[in-house]
């Protein structure tokens, strides 16, 4: 089975890549999957050159300058040298190299450009941390940075944040339940309200209806019950928000399109990964209900027409249960379609694996429900005894 590790470059640069490759290699996995573009992030990192690593956005290698000309968004400089001689590496090892790319996450450019950023009910701009996927200038920079990755020559690109995000406050006394959670989190921006109007959407009423309910919350409302669904969401909220939310696949998956077109173009491949999986059990391991191939809607996120424009897709198995993990892969091929390629990808330790077995156990069930490879996730962030349960895994 096709595996990798996932691995950023601050481990590399940090332990250096001979040694890293060495110890991934020695694991018995076909590949690595570096962050060459990722986010700001605070993180503890237990056998890294400092025990807490801070992270800036950054893109780790040298973009060509003719992909960005006369683009408004250009990648923020990272590692510039991070890839050099990185592929010749693994290709001595016959290791496969994979572009992990965070597309749309992205503070430094928020920042500096916040009418880019996603606009909620209230008309304000306050997740300068989220690029807004209608946008053209957003739309015009995953394109190019998509090929910019790819020229690296890489055997994929990665593409994670690549569709709407949640709504992340840092602080939050108002109970706000996940139904007014999803409604706060919508964006309305001229981009967002345009598409969904030229879909037919009554885009200005799902606006009000949304300020109407969170703003009831925060006047003091009984927060939404339940989990997000369809239908729950079409009795709290109406049909316009509903419709409203649905044409945000639209947006999505067109912008899937064309980046999966310029990496194809690059000679190289995209595997998509929605963040659907995180976002249920990130936390914890212990995912809410509904399998992420049935809730990745709520973030624009279309499986079935992306399975038609896509070669590859990532599910994030973030859980505790081998069944729950079999589950998702499952409901993930049947939405993308069998012959796609899908990946399982897999935290070998906290807070989803305790032993070995567990972790053997969820490769097991992922690869029985149709998985062709298992990532882990990731070098950096857990302790060697824990890496050390990678090759059992594979050994199925
Ligand atoms: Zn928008």
């Amino acid at each position: 089975m096709d595996s990798s590790v996932y691995v950023f470059v601050e481990d590399l640069r940090g332990e250096g890549v001979e040694r890293v490759l060495d110890r991934v290699s020695g694991y018995g996995v076909s590949g690595i999957t570096v962050g060459a573009v990722h986010h700001a992030s605070r993180d503890v990192t237990p056998h890294g050159l400092s025990r807490l690593t801070i992270r800036h956005d950054g893109a780790h290698f040298t973009p060509p300058p003719e992909l960005f000309d006369g683009l408004r968004l250009a990648p923020v400089p990272g590692y510039a040298d991070a890839f050099d001689g990185l592929r010749e590496a693994c290709a001595k090892r016959s290791m496969k190299l994979h572009g992990w790319t965070v597309f749309l996450r992205n503070a430094t450019l928020g920042t500096e450009h916040p009418d880019v950023t996603v606009r909620d009910c209230f008309g304000d701009r306050g997740s300068l941390t989220d690029l807004c996927p209608a946008h053209p200038d957003v739309r015009d920079y995953a394109v190019a940075l998509a090929r910019a990755v790819a020229r690296l020559g890489v055997d994929s690109v990665v593409a994670e944040s690549l569709h709407f995000r949640p709504l992340k406050p840092q602080r939050s006394f108002v109970p706000l339940g996940p139904m007014d959670a999803y409604l706060f989190a919508l964006c309305f921006c001229d981009y967002c309200m345009r598409r969904a109007t030229d879909l037919g959407v009554n885009a200005e009423v799902a606006r009000e209806e949304c300020a109407r309910i969170v703003g009831g919350v925060f006047d003091g409302d009984p927060p939404a019950q339940g989990e997000v669904t369809r239908a729950a969401l079409t009795a709290y909220a109406g049909p316009d928000v509903v419709a409203y939310a649905r044409a945000r696949s639209e947006t999505v998956t067109t912008l899937v399109s064309e980046v999966a077109s310029a990496v194809a173009d690059e000679g190289s491949k995209l595997v998509f990964i929605d963040s659907t999986g995180a976002v249920k059990g990130y936390t914890d391991g212990l995912p809410t209900p509904g399998l992420a191939a049935h809730d990745a809607w709520q973030l624009g996120v279309d499986l079935v027409a992306l399975g038609d424009l896509v070669p590859a897709f990532g599910v994030l198995a973030y859980a505790r249960d081998a069944a729950r993990v079999a589950d998702d892969v499952g409901a993930y091929l049947r939405s993308v379609g069998k012959d796609r390629e899908v990946r399982a990808v897999l935290r070998p330790g906290h807070p989803d694996s305790d032993s070995v077995d567990r972790l053997v156990a969820k490769a097991r069930g992922a690869k029985a429900a149709g998985a062709l490879a298992v990532d882990f996730y990731a070098y950096g962030l857990v302790p060697h005894p824990v890496l050390d349960r990678i090759p059992a895994a594979l050994s199925l």
